[in-house]
């Protein structure tokens, strides 16, 4: 089962730049190991052309590693403080994709404009603190930032963008999903204002999205 969850979350990271998410060797994804308090993520620094099952690295959900050659991302300490304190989630991507951490650098939520909005994240998208990178602080910020809202990403303060998911793909897609939204609300408000959805509308589209959209 570590080797398939291997595999995924290798095969996975070519989204990031697939989508146009990353720059160089930034942003990350990991995947918690089921039943265990595992996670599997990033090799810190390679390029993504590079990553294979085996760059995977094993961690306890301290951040600290417990398998494979390589260090893991600087980001795991993050990465497994939301494992912990949200059993919920079992998968977690970070980028700095460009549109949505402008808005992280403003410090500015996204705004719901968008029935896309309403669907995929049942609200605005949150800002969190500003948090130095290395403890615990930046997941302690995600975690409290998201406890507060229905919204599976948050923009952290001058940083970049934090997703969860109930798996990797789960977590890839949100960032992919508010990477997209961030880009189209800055053009719409560089036209003029822009009007959020009402709570009811919101309610509406997100229960659908949630419950009755795609196959089943
Ligand atoms: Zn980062």
């Amino acid at each position: 089962m570590l080797a398939e969850l291997r595999e995924e979350v290798c095969a996975l990271h070519a989204e990031l730049p697939r989508n146009g998410l990353v720059a160089w060797t930034s942003g990350n994804l990991s995947a918690r190991v089921p039943g265990e308090s595992l996670m599997v993520i990033k090799p810190s620094g390679l390029p993504y052309e590079e990553l294979t099952p085996d760059s995977m690295v094993v961690c306890d959900l301290h951040g600290e590693r417990v398998e494979g050659d390589l260090a893991p991302s600087s980001d795991a300490a993050t990465h497994g403080f939301i494992y912990r304190h949200m059993p919920q989630v079992s998968g977690v991507a970070h980028t700095h994709s460009t549109y949505a951490t402008a808005w992280a650098a403003r410090g500015e939520s996204i705004p719901c404009v968008l029935t896309a909005m309403a669907d995929e994240f049942g609200g605005p998208i949150p800002v969190g603190p500003f948090a130095l990178i290395g403890g615990e602080e930046i997941g302690h910020g995600v975690v409290e930032t998201l406890a507060a809202s229905r919204s599976t990403a948050v923009l952290m303060r001058s940083h970049g963008v934090f997703t969860v998911g109930t798996g990797p793909r789960e977590a890839i897609k949100a960032a992919v999903m508010c990477e997209d939204v961030a880009r189209t609300v800055h053009i719409a408000r560089t036209l003029g204002e822009v009007t959020s959805l009402g709570e009811e509308e919101v309610e509406a589209l997100h229960d659908r999205y949630q419950n009755v959209y795609g196959q089943r």
